[in-house]
């Protein structure tokens, strides 16, 4: 029998995350910063509002796009936090979360052999959705020196005349890392003047610690140019719901919607009912939320750094990301010796691309008590090295 798979699929890796899942998962006592998702449970509101739908009997495929009160929400949403407008009829897809955003836009702006530039350290879905598009992704470094910003000086050194989109995530997975208005008015002269399409998962953008939260497409150069990405998964504790969405212009909306409701027809209704009561009645649960990871990120990042673990202070998202390059081990062997000898569970900083090497991923979006002992264990760790 022949080889069945695609040359394509066989070009992607496994997640280089779910590896070390798979060892924790067969140990007792251990404590996982590993997991990318909020501990919390989704608002009791927002629960209540997709019972009542499933009551009423909303059991039906919404629109393509999604639900237009959803829309009207998201549009008044991305509006009044960050004074972007897009509109609800034709420039606002509701998505089967972040995650479908991500692989249409990639897939409705990628040829093959397109080089996707992709802000380095990233989530490990972007090079592998770049591979089955058949385009080239080139990784910009984004250094700790910088504080995992993007610079127009990196971003400069690696475009080329086959560059065609630069995808950024920021607040950044696993960095922390964030871009203020200034930063991406800082590289929006060299996006325009080569004529890069920006797409801009901003899935974290209210998780944002320091200064203010940005969406990219305020930025007036760079609006026609982008499409943002965001979603429910973080904001509101909905991982599970699989509710997301993307905006962009409408000649590309309209392109993604083709692959959309080829491939998913609509977003699960459901969620997307319960999105609506989020964004109209869910912002004072989201508040409380961030306050408490922005608790847990000092008490966290201070335990690290007196245990004498080098860690810059994230401005956002929920991940530490601590520098273990002075021991003479990869943060691949860090992570494994970590987890098998003093069961605390982390993600090496390799798996997100190079500019992660020498890191590693912790998440903080666990109790106060299970980062301090995490803490205490780390130490013992790192008085053995
Ligand atoms: N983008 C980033 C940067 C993420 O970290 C995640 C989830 N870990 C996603 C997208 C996927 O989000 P969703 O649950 O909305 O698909």
């Amino acid at each position: 029998m022949r080889d069945f798979r695609s040359e394509r699929v066989c070009r992607i890796p496994p997640s280089g995350i779910r590896k070390f899942f798979d060892i924790a998962q067969e140990m007792e006592d251990v404590i996982s910063l590993g997991v990318g998702e909020p501990d919390y449970d989704t608002p009791w509101n927002v629960r209540e509002a997709a019972i009542r739908s499933i009551e009423q009997g909303q059991t039906a495929y919404t629109s393509n796009s999604g639900l237009i009160e959803l829309r009207n929400e998201i549009k008044k949403y991305l509006g009044e936090s960050f004074g972007v407008s897009y509109n609800p009829k034709n420039e606002i897809i509701i998505t089967t979360g972040a995650s479908e955003a991500l692989d249409i836009a990639i897939r409705a702006v990628v040829n093959p052999g397109d080089e996707v530039l992709v802000a380095d350290p990233s989530y490990i879905a972007y090079c592998s959705n770049v591979i089955l598009s058949e385009g080239v992704p080139v990784p910009v470094p984004c250094h700790e020196k910088d504080e995992f910003r993007l610079t127009p000086d990196s971003l400069m050194e690696h475009i080329t005349p086959k560059s065609k989109v630069l995808l950024c995530n920021f607040p950044n997975n696993p960095s922390g890392g964030v871009m203020s208005k200034d930063d991406y008015k800082a590289i929006s002269d060299i996006v325009v003047d080569h004529d890069l399409l920006l797409i801009s998962d901003e899935i974290y953008s209210e998780l944002t610690y320091e200064g203010e939260k940005v969406c990219a497409a305020s930025v007036d150069s760079l609006f026609e140019r982008t499409i943002t990405i965001n979603g429910f998964s973080k904001a509101y504790s909905m991982t599970g719901w699989r509710v997301g969405y993307v905006c962009a212009p409408e000649q590309l909306c309209s392109a993604m919607l083709k692959i959309h409701q080829y491939v998913m027809l609509s977003a699960p209704t459901t969620a997307q009912h319960a999105a609506v009561e989020a964004l109209r009645n869910g912002a004072d649960a989201c508040r409380e939320m961030v306050q408490e990871y922005k608790i847990r990120r000092n008490l966290f990042v201070k335990g690290l750094n007196r245990a004498g673990l080098k860690t810059h202070l994230p401005k956002g998202a929920f991940y530490a990301f601590p520098n273990v390059s002075d021991y003479n081990i990869s943060d691949e062997e860090f992570a494994e010796r970590l987890l098998k000898e003093h069961h605390v569970a982390v993600v090496p900083g390799n798996v997100f691309g190079p500019s992660g090497k020498g890191h590693i991923r912790c998440s903080y979006a666990v109790s106060r008590e299970d980062l301090m002992t995490s803490v205490e264990r780390i130490e013992e760790f790192l008085s053995y090295l």
